[in-house]
């Protein structure tokens, strides 16, 4: 995981969980199952015995369900992480207890062992985990060997059957990290292109959507303001015919850097359209807003260059009930009206007149 971030990793695990949910609801079911299912077999050979050690099943299988359930939930990775290595421990105990309580069964269990750890390894999701799993599924096998004299030849033999586990677990672990990481990655670089707009490097309209409509109903949820400035160059086209679509660009570029200077933290702004932007601005009630796009419009008109440039701006408060898509376009309406008045200039939906935006309330 190299050349991650600290937050780049914490999204990556996330990924990595919810890639794994399938698998993860397999082993929540399979593992504790088993346990069962070796139980049905212990009964049909002696239902004295398997009576018995009913209660440790029940309560091994009890613990699995409840440790399987913490790794599928929506916990903090910590704590799912936790979980694997309490699940690993439990079903290594379990695997221990049965044998203690049958000591002819020693000679099979290191095949179970192994097999197991195959299984779980891969689940764990950091190194620490993996070296955590293989430590609390180790001791109680080893210490199950101890308490019945096993001799030495057993011991190598469980030894060697962890080992090999071991690796085929880690080696499994490894591949489908890797191949979660370069999917995570080049998921994430797709992302970035495909919301960004390579001219000015602003969000497009797809990724000012996603992130908009975020910030949007955080805004709404903490019953802050929040209002919507619609930004667009005047006679564009005219800088392109006169200087060339290269001065066009820089023009463009220009405004972009503008825009995002004047944006503080939590400000989104994007290029929507060949010369139009939009901004979200949380926190901001009508006057805020406008204020913001006088400083822009300002900033634009004052851009040195060959071209003389400007901008019509329309802003717009939210009110109860709009949504952001109609919140933006009332501020665009707005834009619209202050082309039509002559350009260079910010209108706000509040006081522009209704012949224009059928829903502003002249003077309000
Ligand atoms: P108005 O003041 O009414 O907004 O007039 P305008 O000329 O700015 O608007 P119009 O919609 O007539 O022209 C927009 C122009 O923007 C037309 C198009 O060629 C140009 N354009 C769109 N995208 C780009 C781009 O990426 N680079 C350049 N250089 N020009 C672009
Ligand atoms: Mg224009
Ligand atoms: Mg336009």
């Amino acid at each position: 995981m190299a050349g991650l971030s600290a937050t780049e990793r914490r999204s990556f695990f996330a990924y990595a969980y919810r890639n794994t949910a399938a698998s993860r609801t397999a082993l929540t079911f399979g593992l504790p199952l088993l346990f069962l299912i070796g139980w049905t077999r212990d009964y049909a050979v002696s239902p004295a015995l398997a009576m018995d050690s009913l209660p440790r099943r029940l309560l091994l299988f009890s613990l699995l369900v409840a440790m399987a359930v913490v790794m599928r939930a929506r916990f903090r990775a910590f704590w799912r992480e936790a979980a694997l290595v309490a699940y690993a421990c439990v079903f290594s105990a379990g695997i221990a207890m049965t044998t203690l309580a049958e000591p002819e069964r020693m000679s099979l269990t290191h095949v179970a062992a192994v097999l197991t750890t195959i299984i779980i390894l891969p689940f764990a999701l950091h190194r620490l985990t993996a070296a955590a799993v293989v430590v609390v599924f180790s001791l109680p096998l080893f210490a199950m060997l101890a308490v019945l004299r096993a001799d030495a030849t057993l011991f190598a033999a469980y030894a060697g059957f962890l080992l090999v586990g071991v690796g085929i677990g880690l080696g499994h672990r490894r591949v489908w990290l890797d191949t979660a990481l370069d999917v995570f990655r080049l998921r994430k670089r797709l992302l970035g292109r495909i919301h960004v707009d390579s001219l000015t490097g602003l969000f497009n309209r797809e990724g000012w959507e996603a992130r908009a409509a975020r910030a949007f109903d955080q805004a709404r949820g903490a019953r802050r303001p929040v209002a919507v400035a619609y930004l667009d160059l005047d006679h564009f086209k005219r800088t392109n015919d006169t200087f060339g679509h290269a001065v066009g660009d820089q023009l463009l570029r220009a405004t972009a850097a503008t825009l995002q200077s004047h944006c503080s933290a939590g400000e989104l702004v994007a290029r929507v359209g060949g010369e139009e932007f939009v901004v979200l601005l949380p926190g901001a009630d009508g006057d805020a807003a406008f204020a913001f796009a006088e400083r822009v419009r300002h900033a634009v008109a004052a851009l040195p260059g060959p071209f003389s440039s400007s901008v019509s701006c329309g802003v717009a408060r939210h009110r109860p009930g709009e949504t952001l898509e109609q919140l933006v376009a009332r501020a665009d309406a707005v834009m619209l009206q202050a082309k039509r008045r002559g350009r260079n200039m910010v209108l706000r939906a509040e006081s522009a007149a209704p012949a224009f935006s059928e829903d502003a309330t002249p003077g309000a």
